[in-house]
């Protein structure tokens, strides 16, 4: 008999690699029956291709890209048992879809997370992740060197909603100890931070978090999962944006947050539904492929930024080179405790702003951009851009004078990146 055209296509037959799926939010993919494997096992490479993968009915190789707002039901009483979250399956793309889910899970079996919920920016992750966990009157502590944006969510835009932030110097960890107050609720920690690379040791924050009974959200972003994972640190909740390292290659926004299950559940869930912050499926899509080539594209980079970090070190015009990798890093010892690798992000202090700009002026190779992450390297001249927002006291207690200049690495041919470098250096 062929199909009515109301009921849904033969999902039965279809597989689903992954995370374990969330009652209401889930596509009615089966599980590969006669699985041995425990994708919690796998290597990062394979999580990164296999991790969350649900083919349709179609068998499809590459993952489906489903644009669809709403899903149909077969009767009234499965739409009913649907919304009760009684019968797995989607409702409206506004709380879940099947591509963006399978962008989900796998950055959940990445990470080694419970759940992963995304959102259309990093931005829109870092806001969702404070706001589901705070209230007027309660007070958050956080590192004093961040992403611009995440100053002002907490500087500017959290007291209009009646909580209280106080920034500290975050490699000094009992600075986080001293600010603690019986409001304390979160602590936001971004390490390594912008713009100069410092950084935070999550396990010893986290401790004194526990203690207060406050929750720890990592911003993970320069490190990327596969060099930091701030769960198995203690952390709470870490928060992802996914245009830099997961896209990579200067396509799409997006945001990730990823916590237990019972967290997400009782403070993101419903928020996400109803404030509307969803990710794009096209751009969950590109996100996901983006994800296949990760490791491959971050471990080259890094190879690269390291061997250039040793190279800009050591010209005369350079005052300073900040990079988590070399030994001459004021927090090597945590760096060596925390992070598996580098990273793909160098600063260097080339004492004014004249001659950071010269160098800048002279690239010829390395683009002038704010991004990072990217397949394309870029430069950028933070106190003039990323961190222009801060008055001049404020850019000074987080080490930023006008000398600095923060590198993305990226994927061009090491030798031009070093000989282009070479050029710039020696015009500043
Ligand atoms: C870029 C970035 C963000 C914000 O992400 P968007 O995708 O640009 O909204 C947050 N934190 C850090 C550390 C970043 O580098």
């Amino acid at each position: 008999m062929p199909s009515l055209g109301r009921r849904p296509p033969p999902w039965q037959g279809a597989q689903r690699v992954g995370a374990a799926p969330l009652l209401t939010e889930t596509a009615p993919f089966a599980l590969r029956a006669a699985m041995s494997e425990d994708p919690n096992d796998w290597e990062p490479s394979t999580r990164l291709i296999r991790g969350g993968l649900a083919r349709s009915a179609h068998g499809e190789t590459s993952e489906a890209l489903f644009l669809t707002q709403s899903f149909v039901y077969d009767s009234p009483e499965s739409a009913e048992a649907r919304f009760k979250g009684e019968e797995p399956g989607f409702v409206y793309a506004r709380y879940g879809s099947p591509t963006v889910k399978m962008f989900e899970d796998r950055l959940a079996l990445l990470e080694g997370a419970q759940a992963c919920r995304v959102a259309a920016s990093g931005m829109a992750a870092v806001h969702l992740s404070l706001t589901g966990l705070l209230k007027a009157g309660d007070h958050v502590v956080a590192g004093r060197a961040l992403f611009g944006s995440c100053r002002w969510i907490l500087q500017t835009w959290a007291p209009r909603f009646g909580v209280e932030v106080t920034l500290v110097d975050g490699p000094d960890t009992e600075a986080w100890r001293a600010a603690v107050r019986p409001n304390t609720r979160v602590f936001f920690i971004e390490t390594p931070a912008n713009p100069l690379l410092e950084i935070c040791d999550i396990a010893a924050i986290s401790q004194i978090a526990r203690a207060a009974n406050a929750k720890v959200i990592v911003d993970n972003v320069f490190a990327t999962p596969l060099y930091q994972s701030p769960l198995k640190l203690g952390a709470d909740v870490v928060v992802y944006s996914a245009t830099k390292h997961i896209d990579g290659q200067g396509r799409v926004l997006g945001g990730a947050i990823l916590a237990d299950t019972a967290l997400i559940d009782e403070a993101y869930r419903d928020l996400i539904r109803h404030t509307g912050p969803a990710l794009s499926p096209f751009n969950a899509w590109i996100l996901l492929k983006g994800l296949e080539t990760l490791e491959l594209r971050v471990h080259r980079q890094t190879a690269t930024a390291s061997a250039l970090a040793d190279r800009i070190a050591a010209h005369p015009k350079v005052l300073a080179c900040r990079y988590p990798g070399r030994p001459d890093h004021p927090q090597y010892e945590i760096v060596q405790r925390q992070m598996s690798g580098g990273s793909t992000l160098i600063a260097f202090d080339l004492g004014s702003q004249a001659a950071a700009f010269r160098f800048l002026n002279a690239l010829e190779i390395v683009d002038i951009s704010n991004n990072l992450g990217d397949a394309k390297s870029m430069a950028t001249h933070p106190c003039t851009t990323t961190h222009r927002a801060l008055a001049e006291a404020q850019q000074l207690e987080i080490g930023l004078t006008p000398g600095w200049v923060r590198l993305s690495v990226g994927l061009e041919g090491p030798a031009d990146l070093a000989r282009d470098l070479d050029r710039a250096l020696d015009a500043a």
